[in-house]
């Protein structure tokens, strides 16, 4: 049936991972798409650019009471970001597991967090946090002419196909 073998080829899930100004300025675009890479997760889309006030309003809507907010979106605005599309199977959970906790000092040794950044305010990196949320936010940065779907050659190595 096409749902399970969808789930056993892992193409049903797919999250936005970003590199933010802080991660960008200190050259960890290169380490952080390795790691997705050799997870085994699928690129589908990427772009470099200067995130606008306006769409970072929409992406951190749900935050826009929390008094660290305005401070936030100077901060994600301060530069360029990388974002990127992955998929793969539990793409979701696996990309918030690899990045580590929000707050870098909680961050465990092995996370992108946890290895490159001290405190909460200079994260790093940012990853959808449900399904829904990836749906939403992959939406508001990529149009869908800018997403690829692509076979992956060695599918059967992270599959059973
Ligand atoms: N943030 C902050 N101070 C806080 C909480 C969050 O500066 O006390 C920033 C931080 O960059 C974080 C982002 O706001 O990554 C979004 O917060 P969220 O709770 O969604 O964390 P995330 O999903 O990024 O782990
Ligand atoms: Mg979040």
């Amino acid at each position: 049936c096409a749902f399970y073998s969808s789930v056993l080829s892992g193409v049903q899930e797919r999250t936005l991972v970003a590199l933010k100004p802080d991660g960008v300025q200190r050259r960890l675009v290169g380490d952080v798409i390795k790691r997705f890479e050799q997870r085994g997760f699928k690129l589908v889309g990427m772009k470099l650019l200067q995130a606008s006030e306006v769409i970072l309003a929409e992406h951190y809507h749900d935050l826009r009471r929390k008094p660290f907010y305005s401070s936030l979106i100077r901060y994600m605005a301060s530069g360029p970001v990388v974002v990127m599309v992955w998929e793969g199977h539990n793409v979701v959970r696996s990309s918030r597991l690899m990045v580590g906790d929000t707050d870098s000092a909680q961050a465990k040794p092995g996370t992108v967090r946890g290895d490159f950044s001290v405190h909460i305010s200079r994260n790093v990196i940012h990853a959808s946090d449900s399904v829904e949320v990836a749906e939403r936010e992959i939406g508001l940065w990529f149009h869908v002419s800018e997403l690829v779907s692509w076979d992956n050659a060695d599918q059967s190595n992270l599959y059973q196909v």
